[in-house]
């Protein structure tokens, strides 16, 4: 089996392999075709069409033309299996983002909001571009700041506070998923990048990327870490309840490199009730989770 768009291949490779796909569909017997399994996709319980359910789909009569394109698309969006054909799953997943992006004009006015930052009282700002949810304070821009990819979808029916945490929600949840060695987007290995300014800044940050698909972050050290439940129970601990976007009383966090071989970081988390030390290393692996509250 081919992995048709790996970027193993190389750049060039995998442009081809992209281009022969996406150019699959530029026709319209091979397009009824994909959009007749589509119809009838139910995950795990798509019944395969048998060839002759399928040809009267897209109402073929010249079983020869049938095919031939139906033999196109083998492989990239149609799969062969015992009773008939069924969708692949890149099939699917080009038919889901479609539907999670698709252009329309709902829900997209943005500006300023009425109810004020949660850790400041100021104004709050929202924008929607490129298929970016970007939440701004005029007045405490640094760690509140909010930008991520968000399908247009998620915007329909939901406003102000509901419509910020949706996307720090589905951001939060996604590194969680990407500490445990795998991108939220396309399951391949991702890496954790540890420059030791962010490290060790105000808030203490990591970089986050995807080695095959380019889904990046670069997000609060501890917001990954809150899933892992001896840091959550810690968190508690402290009167800090994850998901951590919501706790106005985090105090201070603060990060140090505390060794280079083996790689070890060790972060601070401080509130009213006293302060959690989480060791971690270069794979965001939890090594040691103390907590000290006073009193
Ligand atoms: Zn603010
Ligand atoms: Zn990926």
């Amino acid at each position: 089996m081919t992995d048709w768009v790996g970027r193993d291949e190389g750049p060039d490779g995998d442009r081809a392999s992209v281009r022969e796909a996406f150019s699959l569909l530029a026709h319209d017997i091979r397009l009824d075709i994909v959009l007749a399994l589509l119809k009838n996709w139910a995950a795990v319980y798509t019944e395969p069409q048998s060839y002759s359910d399928l040809m009267d789909a897209v109402g073929m009569r010249d079983s020869g033309k049938f095919n031939y394109h139906l033999d196109k698309l083998r492989g990239v969006y149609v799969e062969r299996v015992e009773d008939g054909y069924v969708p692949t799953a890149s099939a699917v997943a080009l038919y889901r983002t479609v539907l999670a992006y698709r252009p329309t004009e709902m829900a997209t006015e943005t500006g300023e909001l009425d109810e004020p930052c949660p850790h400041c009282g100021g104004t709050l700002v929202e924008q929607y571009e490129r298929s970016f949810f970007t939440l701004d304070c005029t007045d405490c821009d640094n760690w509140d700041l909010l930008t991520y990819v968000f399908p247009k979808n998620g915007l329909r029916n939901r406003a102000g506070q509901e419509r910020y945490r949706a996307v720090e929600y589905r951001a939060d949840y996604h590194t969680g998923l990407a500490r445990t060695g795998q991108c939220p987007f396309c399951a391949g290995p991702v890496t954790f990048h540890f420059d030791p300014e962010d490290v060790e800044g105000t808030p203490p940050l990591v970089g986050i990327t995807c080695d095959t698909c380019t889904w990046h972050v670069g997000v609060s050290l501890l917001t990954p870490l809150q899933f892992v439940p001896r840091v959550a129970a810690a968190l508690v601990d402290l009167g800090i309840e994850p998901p951590v976007v919501e706790a106005d009383n985090v105090v201070e966090m603060a990060a140090e490199i505390r060794s280079e071989e083996p790689f070890r970081v060790g972060l601070d988390i401080t509130s009213e009730e006293g302060t959690a030390t989480i060791v971690v290393d270069d794979d965001l692996d939890v090594h040691s989770v103390d907590v000290r509250t006073d009193g």
